[in-house]
């Protein structure tokens, strides 16, 4: 019998991340905002002297985590910062879904929970969702080791109500339920006003999307202190350092301008709903989104060919191969003169078909 030094090592199947290509292109494929940073992160970069970086960051990202604190007006104890929301939610699946019982999260939306449960040998159940891809709160009815939704959804769209998300929360003592607002900001509710209601809640939210903050890698997750606490124990079990000092100062300096952020996220939505507008015209259907992209899928042409034909003109939008969702593109949102360019090349495609 013969052995490999590779039986020792473990295989998973990773996330595959969206493609994240070089060049000129029109990317709506990664849910990235098409605007710059608020200007003040534009201006702690170029201040920035190099020589502080010879010293670690603060490993408690103290300052970001006070200035989230005084944001969403919680105790700075409340709030847990990582490298991205992955990172957080990574975090979460290590700390807070440690029992046996099974964690339970829909079967269609962010694709990286059922990996993650994978890595960390959690135990698992995907919950189908409807056939319309609502959340039914019903069908979570049980015991579960951690319930962990995604709203809105991704990549549906969709939002799950706030009196909904409050009846799963109360219903579930049992475990830690979290919610994962990638997306609130634009046009969802966030559930941040229940967090004194319900220790076991935990809201995770990201700089990538709404703060345009993908490359700095930023995410937070708030709640109660108990539970915040055990986060913290065990990044600091993994490793002390995670943001380094210029994304902390990055993120600081973000919080500080509402006014852009607001701005940012009224012009986003206001572009979506202009681009509800057009490709309902070209025979698209999509359910109603309360987040920076629109969910999918056309009269007569396959989405497949329509992700081919956009790339072959430099135009990068989101298909997934798998059960439910594979005539389905998620497209992001992106400038006004990027809309424009998708529904040109869109009308052409489709006019070929016809
Ligand atoms: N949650 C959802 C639903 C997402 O779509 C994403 C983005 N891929 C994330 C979390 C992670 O985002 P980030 O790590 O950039 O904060």
């Amino acid at each position: 019998m013969s052995y490999s030094f590779m039986d020792n090592v473990r295989k998973v199947t990773p996330y595959v991340p969206g493609e994240q290509p070089e060049g000129k292109v029109i990317k709506l494929n990664t849910n990235e905002n098409p605007y710059p940073p608020a200007p003040a992160v534009g201006e702690i970069l170029a201040a920035t002297d190099a020589d502080i970086l010879k010293k670690y960051p603060e490993a408690d990202i103290g300052p970001l985590v006070r200035a989230l604190a005084k944001e969403y007006g919680v105790d700075p104890k409340q709030v847990f910062v990582g490298v991205g929301s992955d990172d957080v939610i990574g975090m979460i699946f290590l700390s807070c879904f440690a029992g046996e019982k099974a964690v339970a999260f829909p079967d269609v939306t962010y694709s990286f929970y059922d990996v993650w449960a994978e890595l960390f040998r959690v135990p698992y159940k995907q919950i189908p969702l409807k056939e319309d891809f609502t959340i039914d709160i019903d069908d979570y009815d049980g015991q579960w080791g951690g319930i962990i939704i995604a709203n809105p959804n991704a990549p549906t769209s969709i939002e799950l109500e706030i009196s909904k998300v409050e009846e799963l929360v109360k219903r579930h003592p049992e475990c830690i339920v979290v919610i994962d607002e990638a997306y609130v900001d634009f046009g969802g509710t966030s559930a941040l006003s229940l967090i004194p209601k319900y220790p076991n809640l935990l809201v995770t939210q990201t700089f990538s999307k709404s703060r345009s903050l993908a490359g700095m890698r930023i995410g937070f997750a708030i709640g109660s202190e108990q539970v915040i606490k055990a986060i913290n124990d065990v990044k600091y079990s993994y490793n002390s350092y995670t943001l380094n000092r210029t994304a902390i100062a990055a993120g600081v300096a973000s919080l500080s301008d509402r006014d852009y952020f607001e701005k940012t996220c009224a012009r986003v939505m206001k572009t979506r709903e202009a681009a509800k507008k057009e490709l309902a015209a070209l025979g698209f259907s999509f359910p109603e989104s309360k987040t920076n992209f629109l969910f999918v899928t056309h009269e007569s042409v396959p989405a497949e060919y329509l992700q081919k034909e956009l790339k072959k003109r430099d135009i990068y939008v989101r298909f997934w191969n798998k059960p439910r969702i594979d005539n389905r593109l998620r497209i992001t949102i992106g400038t006004d003169e990027e809309m424009a360019a998708l529904f040109a090349a869109l009308r052409e495609i489709i006019g070929q078909c016809r």
